[in-house]
């Protein structure tokens, strides 16, 4: 069973990428050449991922003491990825892009992650160049961020230390100018950066050259204590070996040192580490600390860093699906060739019929329609999100106005929604397999460690859920809010004159106004503790009405199509999100305009 109708038929039939090519950045291109990158990379995802999935799962990466160790297909992997210009795609012609949409970009990293998600397709390492190529200096582009986009060197995003993961606000790492002449230094105003960075994937390895970390990081008062709040927090460059201003390496190991791996559930075709700056394994330049350059301006550090949590995050979205989507497939191909009990007619079972095959019962079916209308929405809904990146980028101003208003909205949604409804596709494709979805001789239980990872990093699930609720859906005099009620009503709009879709169309107009309804009411007292009490169950519900939004609107375009098995399976797998899964927003958002206490108030003692 293969992706790419999916993709195909989301890409062009339902967003209609091919008319991107009618603006000027994107003016070379056309379905031909989407064709063309869409081939490669499910080429490379077939040939240099899928096949050592397992691989990477069971040779963990480990530490001789002096390297970090990681299989050889791992190598071979990221060479071919880097070798096909991926890593550069969305970049202007003039140094060395291809100006790929970022639609057609996430569509075709969708085969990466579907493949192998932990062997890694660049998504930091794009992610940290970008945010250089937004917020760094000349110099500091054409050094370390080309670099990267060549797959010389890659890139990693040093944020959360052992005493700080969802409160960034209580960073200890330290900057201190480093000497004489230190806001002179070409690569950026020069500072000595000495703490301890936890969590930090792709923190050491030998897969490239060099590794250029971004580093969250204090700068002291005069009084040698740290400001308070994220508003003393800048942003540095850290390379874990120096380099001059033409990007050759001088020779000299900055004193980054790795200071462990982390064994993790999943994903563990990456390396996690803990990592000691500035501690003095390697002193450089006569002394202990490590050498960093700064980002943008003092005290801008979350700001720019937030720059590429948010790519981070619908990146982190997309792999969510693609492991659902993973645990689909195999399950679908089990269930097609699994024997197992018989029907039951009028007259009950009939023993001497032979076993029929599992995907004829029912209850197979519904775990399989649930895996189904999870994945494709939530592919359906990053695609969705990475053309409106395409629109406030290359859209008239008020069109990426919109767009980013958005995105702002759709962001936590589209990370935390596949996170916790694809990763319970991939409890289903388990529960599909029976007993052998519980070993490790069939891929569906890695899918799941893998995808575990998703409502914890990037932002947990409660912390992106408080976002929603405490910031996005209010900034702005709730705008963002408004132009989402105003494509979901036109979606609606449409939907009602068309006899198959109208009943869903009134379900998904009574889903917005009462999400609407418990947004005012969870904030009617005006007091966070009461509104944000709900946080996540509002989250749920809120993404349930945007999936069932995203799910009518390509049944829209799915009902107008010729009759073909897939239109059937879209339409279905639409039904099913109306029938079995939208009615569940009601004791969600129950809770949430009562503005219950009965988790808020519990005292901890009776616990
Ligand atoms: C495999 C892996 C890879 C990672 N990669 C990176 C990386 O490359 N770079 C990087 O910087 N970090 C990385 N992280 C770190 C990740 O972002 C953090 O783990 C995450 O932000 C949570 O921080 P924490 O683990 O300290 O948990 P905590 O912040 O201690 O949270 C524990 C629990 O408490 C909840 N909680 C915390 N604060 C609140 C609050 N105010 N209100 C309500 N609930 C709250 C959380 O939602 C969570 O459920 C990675 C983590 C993992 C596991």
């Amino acid at each position: 069973m293969s992706l790419r109708p999916t993709i195909d038929f989301l890409l062009y039939d339902w967003l209609g990428a091919p008319s991107l090519s009618e603006r000027e950045r994107f003016a070379d291109h056309s379905r031909e050449t989407f064709d063309a990158v869409l081939d490669t990379c499910e080429r490379i995802a077939r040939e240099k991922y899928a096949p050592f999935n397992r691989l990477v799962d069971t040779e963990e990466p480990r530490f001789d003491g002096e390297r970090v160790i990681l299989p050889q297909a791992t190598h071979e992997a990221q060479r071919a990825y880097a070798e096909s210009g991926m890593l550069s795609a969305a970049q202007d012609y003039a140094i060395g892009g291809m100006q790929l949409p970022y639609t057609v970009e996430a569509a075709a990293n969708a085969f990466f992650a579907m493949a192998s998600v932990s062997m890694g397709s660049g998504l930091l390492t794009v992610g940290n160049a970008n945010l250089l190529m937004a917020h760094g200096s000349e110099a500091q582009k054409r050094v370390f961020a080309l670099n990267e986009f060549s797959g010389r060197w890659s890139g990693t995003m040093c944020l959360s230390e052992p005493q700080a993961g969802s409160s960034l606000s209580d960073v200890a790492t330290r900057a201190v100018p480093d000497g004489e002449g230190f806001e002179a230094d070409p690569l950026g105003p020069r500072y000595r950066l000495k703490g301890n960075k936890m969590w930090i994937s792709a923190g050491e390895h030998e897969l490239t050259e060099n590794i250029v970390h971004l580093v969250l990081a204090k700068i002291p008062g005069p009084d040698g204590k740290l400001p308070p709040g994220v508003k003393g927090i800048s942003l540095f460059i850290v390379p874990k070996k120096l380099v001059d201003t033409e990007g050759q390496l001088t020779g000299e190991r900055n004193d980054v040192a790795l200071a462990g791996l982390n064994h993790k559930c999943g994903w563990r075709g990456t390396t996690n580490t803990l990592l000691n700056f500035g501690e003095g394994k390697y002193p450089v330049r006569g002394g202990a600390g490590a050498i960093g350059y700064l980002v943008g301006q003092l005290g801008e550090g979350l700001r720019c860093m937030f720059h590429m949590m948010n790519e981070a995050r619908i990146g982190v979205g997309m792999a969510a699906t693609m492991l659902g989507m993973a645990g689909y497939h195999a399950s679908l191909d089990y269930a097609r060739n699994r024997p197992q009990g018989r029907p039951v007619g009028p007259a009950g079972k009939d023993p001497a019929q032979p076993p029929v095959r599992i995907i004829e019962h029912a209850d197979v079916k519904r775990m399989l329609l649930a895996q189904k209308s999870y994945c494709e929405g939530a592919l359906a809904l990053a695609l969705y999100c990475a053309r409106l990146v395409d629109e406030q980028h290359t859209g008239a101003p008020d069109a990426a106005d919109e767009a980013r208003l958005l995105l702002e909205v759709l962001t936590p949604i589209a990370k935390s929604w596949p996170s916790e409804w694809c990763l319970e596709a991939n409890s289903l494709a388990i529960q599909v397999h029976g007993g052998y979805g519980y070993t490790r001789d069939f891929p569906v239980e890695q899918y799941w460690r893998d995808n575990r990872l998703n409502m914890i990093h990037e932002g947990t699930h409660g912390i992106q859920a408080m976002d929603l609720l405490g910031r996005k859906v209010l900034m702005e005099q709730g705008r963002g809010l408004k132009a989402l009620a105003a494509r979901i009503d036109a979606t609606v709009q449409r939907a009602i004159h068309v006899p198959e879709l109208a009943a869903h169309a009134n379900a998904l107009s009574e889903a917005l106004q009462a999400v609407g309804a418990a947004t005012k009411a969870a904030w009617a007292t005006g007091e966070p503790t009461q509104a944000l009490a709900n946080a996540v169950p509002y989250m749920q519900a809120f993404g349930h009405t945007v999936l069932a939004w995203i799910w009518l609107d390509v049944a829209l375009t799915a009902q107008a199509s010729p009759a073909s098995a897939a239109r059937t399976g879209r339409l279905r797998a639409m039904r099913f999100f109306f029938h079995y899964e939208l009615p569940k927003i009601g004791a969600w958002l129950a809770v949430v305009s009562r503005r219950d206490l009965t988790c808020a108030d519990m005292p901890e003692e009776a616990f």
